[in-house]
């Protein structure tokens, strides 16, 4: 078991206080706060390291390029991909799709063709599909969401078949915290020859990744809710694929030769990677990855689960709460409603409480849609949580029942 309350020490942005009270940060699927170590691997970049990469031969060029060749290690590694050129730098989770839609996009889809996604997408993993089909002419398809907020995962295979060209399919929704079993669902993808790309915004700070067990074809996270910078976030593609794909932008660092006659391109990862790149976030995305490997991610599954029974017991002694969705394996997150109030309603008086929260559609309207849903607020568990935490959020959820008594 991790020790919560010392982890919570390493987070400066927690020891504070919200009108008056220590702050309850419960918030983090939105984004995570930051460990000291990333906020020192950032500031170490701009104090010492600091020159553009891949460019000069001078000394600090040279050492500013080996630490971002080395980040890019540590993170492949991470994420147990094969090779390190399979790691593509991003801004983050929506970036990595887009590049996927855009590229793979051109490279493979044409009118007719099918993309699958499902009903709990976030808007990051709906949009830039719809936007290829308007395009190309192919058809976007979904697979339905169950009452229990599991995937449908009958109507998923048939929905499977030929003219199928790709899944694009989330980790873990964001909405109501269903773990998905994309294993299972790449494997069946792949008896029809159809490739994964898995949205893993909110899969990969919860669980060990390893790209090569599951087999996916392209996996996206964002840094920031990984305990690391904005800015940043990751592709992973396998080779055969992102060799074959033509660039997302053009510019510099993506380039072999430049000519009006022919220009050709950078071999992976730099071909994806036009531009200079979000060099210091590179270096505290590295951070945060250790980070995160020294807790382990035994004791932060251990921590975060048990946290999760506590709080959905607690959440239900609250009258007229209801949480959505009952899914098969739930991440540690809950969303949910109470009866006579409005979800904006409760956020603000949880603030007056110390108590973040995040309330709306989640970006994730199709999803808010099936559940005849307006808007929920959601409790996200991260790894510097404690069972105060949760009462402290209990606490403010009787009070605002009391405030709304009619
Ligand atoms: C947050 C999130 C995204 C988008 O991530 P950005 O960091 O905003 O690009 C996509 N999918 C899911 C499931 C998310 O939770």
């Amino acid at each position: 078991m991790l020790d919560a309350k010392a982890i919570k020490k390493d987070f400066p942005a927690l020891n504070q206080q919200v009108h008056g009270k220590d702050l309850v940060y419960l918030d983090s699927a939105a984004s995570a706060q930051k460990p000291q170590a990333v906020i020192d691997a950032i500031v170490e970049v701009y104090r010492k390291d600091y020159s553009n990469v891949h460019r000069g031969v001078h000394t600090l060029s040279e050492r500013a390029t080996r630490h971002f060749e080395a980040a890019r290690e540590t993170i492949s590694r991470f994420i147990g991909a094969q090779d390190s050129r399979e790691i593509i730098f991003v801004r983050g989770t929506t970036e990595a799709i887009n590049l996927v839609a855009h590229s793979y996009g051109r490279h493979c889809i044409k009118k007719d063709d099918e993309i699958i996604i499902s009903e709990m997408e976030h808007h990051s993993n709906i949009i830039p599909w719809q936007l290829l089909c308007e395009q190309t002419g192919a058809i976007l398809r979904i697979i339905p969401v169950t009452n229990s907020g599991d995937l449908d995962e009958t109507a998923f295979k048939k929905l499977c078949s030929s003219r199928t060209k790709l899944l694009a399919i989330t980790h873990v929704s964001n909405a109501i915290g269903t773990i998905n079993p994309i294993k299972a669902l790449i494997a069946e993808a792949h008896r029809h020859n159809i490739p994964v790309l898995i949205d893993g915004a909110q899969g990969i700070m919860h669980q060990r990744v390893d790209v090569q067990d599951l087999d996916c074809d392209f996996y996206a996270f964002s840094g920031h809710k990984l305990y690391g910078p904005t800015g940043i976030g990751v592709l992973y593609g396998k080779t055969k694929w992102l060799e074959a794909m033509p660039p997302y932008q053009g510019g510099g660092e993506m380039i072999n030769q430049v000519s009006f006659e022919k220009t050709t391109y950078a071999n992976i990862p730099h071909k994806f990677e036009a531009g200079t790149p979000d060099i210091a976030s590179v270096a505290g995305l590295s951070a945060a990855c250790n980070y995160i490997q020294q807790v382990g991610f035994e004791a932060i599954h251990q921590h975060e689960n048990a946290l999760l029974h506590y709080a959905t017991e607690a959440l239900m002694t609250v009258p007229e709460l209801r949480i959505i969705g009952n899914p098969t394996e739930r991440a540690p997150l809950l969303s949910f409603t109470v009866e006579h109030i409005h979800a904006h309603d409760l956020g603000t008086i949880l603030d007056h409480a110390g108590v973040a929260i995040r309330t709306g559609h989640h970006c994730a309207m199709p999803l808010m849609k099936r559940y005849g849903l307006a808007a929920t607020a959601r409790a996200s568990l991260a790894i510097y949580n404690t069972q105060h935490d949760i009462d402290v959020l209990v606490e403010g959820l009787h009070k605002a029942r009391g405030i709304f008594k009619r």
